[in-house]
């Protein structure tokens, strides 16, 4: 039987980030994934790597602190994945939130950044409002700078591979995990490559599945219990270019949630959308009813705007089961070991793409214990990111 140290199940960003993490210490390690690195919900994102100002008014400060932390250094690693964008608050005389409120929670998001280098944030002056074309001006009380990340998170999960093969990881792709036996001093993963079934012993499993990975049930010897978090989607629509340069933070005029109108390629993206999804991960479709909310919040700011909706997609996002609305769930990503004494099989549950670098640090460290020691032969901290070659060649 084939063999190896750590095995990681998926290949979106916490996966192909824990493959590097666990190579930069010296581990030998091969990620399966079933699809393509990234066509799960790595590839169905705003695209932001940022703080998230908006968890600042559910309290998550230092998840935002974290996350704005590893912004700055993200920007550092990888030029060409992730540049500066300017985002602009528009505030009406019927938005629920007050210029104070946006004030006070902005001059914490620079605080948080502690970086000289992230532009700080500034209220315009109304002459600079003509600075933002196609923006509805009527009932326009103040309109406020921050600024933030975008990125290409298909590109930027294939250059984290890219650089964890640099130090040995191996990916096989596609291959899809069916099983795992977990004993006391090893593991067994079966998983399946076209028609052909194998199976590879470890010392240790991750579960970077995503929105795949929540239930275990039936998947592993012993079995894991389901863990208690849910699926909510999150749909965005591509319109066509309208000349922005820059990004918006809007305040949806029917429920009041943010939502963002940013510049993508030679497109405008709108999104995101939070609805509760029970289905099969595989069958995610947007619904009609968050492409109509979307381009309806797309032609109240910008009523000039062509607001036809050229592709729709959606992503699942990994959030604590709650009675509470997803807009204010914890955002926190949750590491679950199925024994924290001689953790053999961990689970990432939930997360950003922003933190995760910090999540697969976590992630190896947790598995240290069961691993043998070694001396690190890189610092992921250190090592900068390039886009991949198309040519993307699994081992
Ligand atoms: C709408 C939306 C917008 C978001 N916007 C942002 C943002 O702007 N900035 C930010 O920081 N974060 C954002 N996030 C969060 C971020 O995108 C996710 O946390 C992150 O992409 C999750 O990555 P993952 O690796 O856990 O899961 P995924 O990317 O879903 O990866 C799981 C992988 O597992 C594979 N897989 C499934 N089953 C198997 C199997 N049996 N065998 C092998 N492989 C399998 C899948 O094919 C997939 O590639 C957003 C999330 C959503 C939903």
């Amino acid at each position: 039987m084939e063999e190896t140290e750590l095995i990681v199940l998926g290949g979106g960003i916490h996966g192909v980030g824990v493959a590097q993490a666990a190579a930069a210490a010296g581990y030998r390690v091969r990620l399966l994934e079933k699809t393509a690195l990234a066509a799960g919900t790595s590839s169905r994102s705003t695209k932001l790597i940022h703080g998230g100002l908006r968890y600042l008014e559910s309290g998550q400060i230092h998840l935002v602190r974290k996350n704005l932390k590893e912004r700055e250094l993200l920007l550092k690693l990888a030029p060409d994945l992730i540049q500066r964008k300017t985002f602009y608050i528009p505030l009406y005389e019927n938005s629920s939130r007050q210029p104070l409120t946006i004030r006070l929670g902005l001059w914490a998001y620079d605080l948080l950044t502690g970086s000289t280098k992230a532009p700080s944030s500034s209220r315009l002056s109304r002459s600079d409002w003509d600075r933002l074309p196609g923006l509805q001006t009527r009932g326009l009380k103040a309109v406020f700078s921050y600024s933030d990340a975008q990125t290409d998170d298909t590109a930027l999960t294939r250059a984290v591979m890219q650089s964890a093969r640099q130090l040995g990881a191996k990916l096989c792709c596609p291959a899809t995990f069916t099983s795992a036996d977990i004993f006391d001093d090893h593991c067994r993963v079966r998983y399946r490559v076209g028609d052909v079934e194998k199976s590879i012993k470890c010392l240790a499993i991750v579960n970077a599945m995503g929105a795949w990975g929540i239930n275990m049930a039936n998947r592993t010897t012993p079995p894991l219990p389901d863990y208690p978090f849910e699926c909510i989607e999150g749909t965005h629509i591509e319109c066509p270019e309208a000349g922005l340069t820059d990004a918006y933070y809007v305040e949806s005029p029917s429920d009041r949630r943010g939502v963002f109108i940013l510049p993508w390629g030679a497109r405008t993206l709108i999104g995101t959308t939070e609805t509760p999804y029970l289905g099969d991960p595989d069958h995610l479709m947007p619904s009609q009813a968050s492409i109509d909310y979307l381009q309806t919040i797309y032609q109240h700011y910008f009523p000039g705007h062509d607001a036809t909706v050229l592709d729709a997609w959606a992503g699942l996002r990994v959030l604590p089961q709650s009675s509470s609305s997803p807009f204010n769930r914890p955002r926190e990503t949750v590491i679950s070991s199925n024994d924290p004494k001689n953790p053999r099989f961990l689970s990432i549950l939930g997360g950003k793409l922003t933190g995760y670098r910090l999540t697969a640090a976590d992630v190896v460290t947790q598995l240290q214990c069961v691993l043998p020691s070694r001396t690190a032969v890189a610092d992921t901290a250190a090592l900068t990111l390039t886009r991949a070659d198309d040519e993307f060649i699994p081992d």
